[in-house]
């Protein structure tokens, strides 16, 4: 056993978002092209002698008690192996919350393979997925990572091709939007356009980041933008300023926009700054798991101290 891991929880985008259904149990059929990039949360999980689970975290408003997801993953795994020895757990979060970018179930994927390696529990990374989806439908992709296509509700994973090198602004409005909210108020079966999800898959295939960028959309778009204007003139200015593409990510409020020239994606950022439409703005790179490029190579998931 191992007295301590740290761990690296990074974010998603989705290049694109597609409602097919909504099944009997209220539960909505998606398809969605998922990508890691890289902007992460850090997480030490280490023993402790008093039992249970404590939580530290560097953001006040998040819950450090049970409901705090990587509580709960950590809980999942001690309650099912017997594990007696206390741990604490601290979490420093850089992903935006309530954002789009599957922030906590990336946290709680992390804790759940940290847990695995340092209690030397055996389980396959499939396994680690089974146990992941019981705590949220994008679990299981924060535990494969990389690029995929998420079908079901979210579970059904078929791992692709990463997404070519670029970079991608991210901008998340003041806002805080309820994945609850945006799907329950979602016409599932009255939507406006439907994203072109093949046409991704065939990009993602070719290689060809304008031909991913002409394919995406996301239908929940038709919920969060009405509810918060502010989320299409981010990516209006983005348009604007050279992106190939601009897109909500999840069910949003964070913008993304696909960028070839940093001087582009520099402008677009002080335009939003200058017009107040988002202060948490990050300029980034998808995140591959091969560790492609140099730069990155240090991006696994179990980092080497902080
Ligand atoms: P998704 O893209 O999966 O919909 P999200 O970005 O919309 O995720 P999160 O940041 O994962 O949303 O968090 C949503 C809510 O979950 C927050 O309101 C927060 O209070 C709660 N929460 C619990 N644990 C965490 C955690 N570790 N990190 C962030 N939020 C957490």
């Amino acid at each position: 056993m191992r007295d301590e891991i740290n761990l690296r929880a990074y974010g998603k985008i989705n290049l694109g978002l597609d409602v097919t259904g909504k099944r009997p149990d209220g539960y909505h059929e998606v398809r969605m092209v998922m990508q890691n990039v890289n902007l992460y949360d850090n997480i030490k999980i280490r023993t402790r002698r008093a039992p249970g689970i404590g939580v530290r975290t560097n953001l006040p408003f998040l819950p450090t008690g049970p409901d705090n997801l990587v509580c709960r993953a950590a809980k999942l795994l001690m309650d099912e192996f017997g594990i007696e020895e206390g741990i604490s757990i601290s979490l420093y979060k850089k992903i935006p919350v309530a954002a789009g970018m599957a922030g906590g179930s990336s946290d709680a994927a992390a804790v759940l393979v940290g847990m695995n390696r340092m209690f030397r529990l055996g389980l396959s990374k499939r396994m680690l997925m089974e146990r992941g989806v019981k705590l949220g439908a994008d679990v299981p992709y924060c535990i494969m990572r990389g690029t995929a296509l998420a079908e079901g509700i979210g579970e059904r994973l078929t791992p692709l091709p990463s997404m070519p090198e670029c970079l991608l602004l991210l901008a998340k409005p003041p806002v805080s939007v309820s994945t609850r909210f945006v799907y329950g108020n979602l016409k599932a079966d009255s939507l406006p356009f439907h994203p072109d999800i093949d046409g991704i898959l065939e990009g993602l295939e070719k290689q060809d980041l304008a031909g991913i960028a002409s394919c995406m959309g996301n239908v929940l778009e038709t919920v969060t933008i009405p509810a918060h204007p502010g989320i299409g003139e981010i990516k209006a200015r983005m348009k604007e300023e050279g992106a190939l593409a601009a897109l909500m990510s999840g069910s949003g409020p964070t913008v993304f926009g696909i960028f070839t020239e940093r001087e582009a994606a520099l402008r677009a950022e002080a335009r939003i700054r200058e017009d107040r439409l988002a202060r948490q703005i990050y300029t980034v790179r998808p995140f591959y798991v091969d560790g492609r490029s140099r730069r990155l190579r240090n991006g696994c998931m179990e980092s080497k101290g902080k």
